[in-house]
């Protein structure tokens, strides 16, 4: 298991993770920013746990346009 960090304060709601990785990122509830969808999420919405083998996971880290996203092993 890997962890997945949105930093929540950075993110512009562009869509980018929602789009390309929808088993993991969402938009929460008021449409104000990605969070973690609810089957991975660990502790809170900004922060998840999933498998490896999500390589959609380290395109978000590579391309968020706010470098907002970051994976742990
Ligand atoms: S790609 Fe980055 S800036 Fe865009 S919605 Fe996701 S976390 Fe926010």
């Amino acid at each position: 298991m890997v962890k997945v960090i949105i930093d929540q304060d950075e993110c512009m709601r562009c869509g980018f993770c929602t789009s390309i990785c929808t088993k993991v990122f969402e938009l929460d509830e008021k449409g104000e920013t990605a969070q973690i969808t609810p089957n991975y999420q660990h502790k809170n919405s900004s922060t998840g746990e999933i498998p490896k083998k999500f390589d959609c996971v380290e395109i978000v880290e590579r391309k968020c346009p706010r470098d907002a996203v970051k994976i742990k092993d």
